[in-house]
């Protein structure tokens, strides 16, 4: 079997950047936007309920004054009407007037009770929302340290293949490394390849027979380029 320390470090070259992808594309890291996102939103929707809280109280107010306004006039003509005060000629007008005032005194009761039912309907979505926000806020800490776990995991290993690498290279000539690292970034992780006896594993074709000659001639452990794929070929 081929061993040579230039397959080791291709080896953990490759394992760091599959690590490093794995750093950039931890799942919490997503989970951890999406947390904020809702986060975001429930904040911005709790501020709107409480807007239109204060908007529907004061209304509610507004109304409630009004119709104790009617209701007041309504008193002081129905005092007014029953006082024996009021002459013949005066008695149907003013009895029509205090029914319109209390007709309008109704009306703004009926809106003020439509105006309570809103508020409170506004109070317990607030109240829901910012329950969510209280429980998104747990997940997000939650979320928060798992990252961080899983950031810490995956750095102790990448640390420990660079590592590795760097004893690796210590043992390898530095032509050969040279060499290496200048095909790399074209070849990637089948930069370096072993010889099988009859063909450089490499090559999709036959390799040639003067090739081949060259490479079954070569002492076991030698560092050759083939001809055919440009590859680093151990024997
Ligand atoms: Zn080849």
């Amino acid at each position: 079997m081929t061993d040579h320390r230039l397959l080791d470090i291709q080896r953990l070259d490759t394992e760091a950047e599959q690590l490093r992808h794995r750093h950039a594309t931890l799942p919490e890291r997503e989970q951890r936007v999406a947390a904020l996102e809702e986060q975001k939103r429930l904040e911005a929707e709790i501020a709107r309920l409480g807007a239109t809280r204060v908007e529907v109280a004061s209304g509610l107010k507004r109304l409630e004054n009004e119709a104790l306004i009617f209701a007041a006039k309504a008193d002081e003509d129905d005092k007014r009407l029953y006082s024996g005060d009021v002459g013949m000629k005066e008695l149907e007008p003013l009895q029509a007037e205090i029914a319109g005032l209390r007709d309008r005194q109704a009306e703004l009761e009926d809106q003020a009770l439509e105006a309570m039912e809103k508020a409170e309907s506004l109070s317990d979505a607030q109240s829901a929302a910012e329950a969510a926000l209280e429980a998104i806020g747990i997940s997000i800490t939650t979320i928060e340290a798992e990252l961080a776990a899983s950031e810490d995991e995956v750095d102790g290993l990448l640390a420990a293949a660079l590592a590795a690498r760097v004893e690796a290279a210590a043992e390898v000539s530095e032509a050969d490394l040279a060499e290496y690292e200048r095909l790399r970034p074209g070849l990637g992780s089948a930069t370096v390849v072993s010889f099988d006896g009859r063909n450089c594993v490499g090559c999709p074709s036959t390799m040639p027979a003067m090739e081949l000659d060259r490479m079954k001639h070569s002492e076991s452990g030698s560092v050759l380029s083939c001809s055919e794929c440009t590859r680093i070929v151990i024997t």
